[in-house]
C-alpha cells in the first residue's frame, strides 16, 4: 500500500481559482456575457445600448457593449471587478425592494476571471480628464489609466474561456449561440421599450429598437407589423399581480415557446408555471403543439419575489405562485373572450395584403391558421331532418345575451360545397363559416357546462349492446366513472360487452344508436393527449360526433339558426380542437383583391 497522495490534503483555494470556479455558474456561455453586460447598462440608466459580437472560424471572438448610462469613476472602475462588489444593495434586506437587475456583484468579476476585458468609462457630467481605462486578463489587472472616452461605459470582452479549456470545448455552434444572444437581447429590449437596443454581429444588424413609450412599437420593430397587427392587448390588475402587454390572436402561433416573452418587474425571465398559465388561458382556442406569441409584463410586489435562486438570475421564485398564475390565466382568458377573433382570409397560405402592413421581417416562422390546418376526418351526410333535430338540441339557453356577443351579426347568403355557410356582416365583410366546426363548438359548450340537474341522462328506448376487444373493454371500464358523470348509463355485461341504457341528454332522441358506438370507439382509439383530462376528451368527442357533418346540406333556415346559436356561446371563434370556425374577408381586403383601392 502506498501513502495517500499529497493532493488529499485539504487546502483553501486561492481567490483566483475560486473566481474561476464561481464564474462557471454565471458565465455558462457567450450569451451569458451579453446578458450581464446589457443588464448592467440598463441598471446604469442607459438610454441606448449597443452590443457588437464578432466571430471567426465558427466561434465568437469578441463581445463589446457600449452604453450611455451613469458611467464609473476611476476608483469604481477597478472596484467593479472585485468579487461581490456591487453598488446596488448593501444588505440582504435590500433584496425585498430591489429595483435593479443586478445585485450579486459577481458578473464583472466572473467575466474578468475567464477572459480578457477592456473597460473604458466616464461618469455622467465628468470632465474630459475623468475617463478611465482598465485592462484585465484572467483576473489580473494589466492597465489602469486615464483616457479620453464619451460619458457612459464601453466594455470589450475577448478570449472568453481562454483559461478554462473544458468550458471552451463545450460551446454550441455559432448559429445556436447567435440565436441565443438574439433571444436575450429581444427579451431585454421588450422588457425596456424606453431603451434603444442594437445588436450587431460582424457588421450585420440583427436587432434594432428605438426608444418608445409604447411596447407595441418595440414589438413591431423586432417582429414586424404583421405580428403586431395580430395582437390583443391585455391589461388587468388583480390582487397579487398586474398583467399588461399583448398576446396573439389564435390565428398567429408558433411551433415552440420561443416567442413567449415574459417580464416580471421589468426583468426578462423564464417561468414555466407562468408560461403554462398563459397557454391554458387559450384553452381550446389553440390546438396542441401550437404556442401563442406573447409579450406580457407582470408587476408584482417585490417582497413576493425571490430573484436570488439562480446565479444567472434567469429564474425567479414567487410566493403565492398559484394565485399569481391563476390571475395570469384569467387575464389571458378574458382578453381573448372579449375580442372578435375571426381570422382574416388567406390565399395560398399568405395573408392578402390590405396595403396596411409594409415589409415585415422574418414572419416566415409564424403560422397563420386557417389554411394549413390538420386534416379533419368526419363521418358523412345525415339528411335534413336529422340536421334539424341536431340543431334543435342545441337551443338551450346558454346565459349569454346575444346582443353582447363578440360575434358580429351576420346574414346568411348561402352554402358552399355542403361545408361552408356564406354570410355577410353589416359592414360588408364576407364571412365563411365551417358548419361542422361551429356546431361542434356549440355542442362542446353545452356538454362541458356542468349541469347539476338530475335529467342529464336520457334513456334509450332499446338499450344497445356493444362488444369490444379485451384491450378496449379494459379502457372503457377505466373510463366508466367519467362516462357516467357525463350522463351515460353503461353496465359492464361481462365478456367484454357493455349494455348502454342511457345517453347524455344533449345527444337528444337517438334514432341511430351508432353514435354511441362511435363515441366509445373514438374514446378508445385516440391516444390521449397529455394535459387533457378524460372528461375534457369525452366532451370533445361527444361534440364532434353529435355535430352536423361536413357534407350535410343545410337549409337557409338551418344555417341562420346555427349562426344565431353561435352568438350565444362563450368561445365562438374556434372548434374544441382549435381550428377556426370562421374566416373573414373584409371589405378592404376584397377591394384590394380587385385593385379598387
Ligand atoms: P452587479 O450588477 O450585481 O452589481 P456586476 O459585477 O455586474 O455586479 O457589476 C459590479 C458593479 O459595477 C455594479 O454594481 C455597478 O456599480 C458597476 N457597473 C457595472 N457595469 C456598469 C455600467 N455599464 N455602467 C455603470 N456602472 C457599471
Ligand atoms: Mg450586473
Amino acid at each position: 500500500m502506498t501513502d495517500p497522495p499529497d493532493n488529499r490534503t485539504i487546502r483553501i483555494l486561492d481567490p483566483m481559482t475560486v473566481n474561476k470556479i464561481a464564474a462557471g455558474e454565471v458565465v455558462e456561455r457567450p450569451a451569458s456575457v451579453v446578458k450581464e453586460l446589457v443588464e448592467n447598462a440598463i441598471d446604469a440608466g442607459a438610454r441606448t445600448i449597443r452590443v457588437e459580437v464578432s466571430s471567426s472560424g465558427g466561434r465568437i471572438t469578441a463581445i463589446g457593449a457600449t452604453d450611455n448610462g451613469i458611467g464609473m469613476t476611476a476608483d469604481d472602475a477597478i472596484l467593479a471587478f472585485a468579487p461581490h462588489a456591487t453598488s446596488k444593495i448593501s444588505s440582504i434586506a435590500d433584496l425585498d425592494s430591489l429595483m435593479t437587475l443586478g445585485f450579486r456583484g459577481e458578473a464583472l468579476a466572473s467575466i474578468a476571471a475567464i477572459s480578457k476585458v477592456t473597460l473604458c468609462t466616464k461618469p455622467r457630467g465628468g470632465r474630459a480628464d475623468e475617463g478611465t481605462r482598465v485592462v484585465i486578463e484572467g483576473g489580473t489587472i494589466m492597465e489602469h489609466s486615464e483616457t479620453g472616452t464619451p460619458e457612459g461605459t464601453y466594455i470589450l470582452v475577448t478570449d472568453l474561456f481562454f483559461n478554462t479549456p473544458a468550458r471552451k470545448k463545450f460551446q454550441k455552434s455559432l448559429a445556436a449561440e447567435i440565436a441565443h444572444i438574439t433571444g436575450i437581447i429581444e427579451g431585454l429590449a421588450l422588457a425596456h421599450p424606453e431603451i434603444s437596443v442594437h445588436l450587431i454581429h460582424n457588421a450585420k444588424e440583427l436587432v434594432m429598437t428605438e426608444q418608445s413609450p409604447r411596447l407595441l412599437d418595440t414589438i413591431a420593430r423586432l417582429f414586424g407589423n404583421q405580428v403586431s397587427a395580430d395582437l390583443i392587448p391585455v391589461d388587468r390588475t388583480m390582487l397579487y399581480v398586474s398583467v399588461s402587454g399583448y398576446i396573439s390572436r389564435p390565428s398567429l402561433f408558433r411551433k415552440n415557446q420561443r416567442r413567449m416573452f415574459i417580464s416580471i418587474n421589468s426583468r426578462y425571465v423564464s417561468s414555466a408555471p407562468i408560461t403554462s398559465a398563459i397557454i391554458e388561458g387559450y384553452g381550446t382556442l389553440l390546438s396542441k403543439e401550437r404556442f401563442p406569441v406573447v409579450f406580457l409584463s407582470l408587476t408584482i410586489n417585490p417582497t413576493l419575489i425571490d430573484v436570488n435562486v439562480h446565479p444567472a438570475k434567469k429564474l425567479v421564485k414567487l410566493s403565492h405562485e398559484r394565485e399569481i398564475c391563476t390571475a395570469v390565466w384569467e387575464a389571458v382568458k378574458n382578453a381573448l373572450l372579449i375580442t372578435d377573433l375571426i381570422p382574416a382570409g388567406t390565399v395560398k397560405g399568405s395573408k392578402i395584403s390590405t396595403g396596411r402592413s409594409p415589409g415585415a421581417p422574418s414572419s416566415t416562422t409564424y403560422g397563420h391558421a386557417p389554411i394549413q390546418s390538420s386534416v379533419v376526418s368526419e363521418p358523412t351526410h345525415a339528411g335534413i331532418i336529422t340536421t334539424d333535430r341536431q340543431l334543435r338540441q342545441t337551443e338551450l339557453p346558454t346565459g349569454i345575451q346575444p346582443d353582447t356577443s363578440v360575434v358580429p351579426e351576420m346574414e346568411v347568403i348561402g352554402q358552399v360545397g355542403g361545408i361552408y355557410i356564406l354570410a355577410t356582416t353589416d359592414s360588408g365583410d364576407l364571412i365563411l363559416v365551417d358548419q361542422h366546426a361551429v356546431h361542434e363548438r356549440i355542442m362542446y359548450e353545452l356538454v362541458s357546462r356542468k349541469s347539476d340537474s338530475a335529467d342529464q341522462s336520457q334513456e334509450l328506448i332499446v338499450p344497445v349492446i356493444l362488444h369490444r376487444s379485451a384491450g378496449d373493454a379494459a379502457l372503457i371500464r377505466e373510463l366508466l366513472p367519467v362516462l357516467e358523470e357525463e350522463g351515460f348509463v353503461i353496465e359492464d355485461f361481462g365478456k367484454n360487452s357493455f349494455l348502454v341504457r342511457a345517453v347524455p341528454v344533449v345527444l337528444g332522441k337517438l334514432e341511430q344508436t351508432d353514435l354511441v358506438d362511435e363515441i366509445l370507439a373514438d374514446l378508445t382509439r385516440e391516444e390521449p393527449e397529455r394535459f387533457v383530462s378524460s372528461r375534457e376528451r369525452l366532451a370533445r368527442i361527444i361534440a364532434c360526433r353529435s355535430a352536423i357533418k361536413a357534407g350535410t346540406v343545410c337549409t337557409h333556415e338551418q344555417s341562420k339558426r346555427l349562426l344565431q346559436q353561435l352568438r350565444n356561446v362563450k368561445n365562438p371563434f374556434s372548434c374544441p380542437h382549435g381550428r377556426p370556425t370562421m374566416v373573414r374577408f373584409s371589405r378592404d381586403q376584397m377591394d384590394g383583391m380587385f385593385r379598387r383601392t
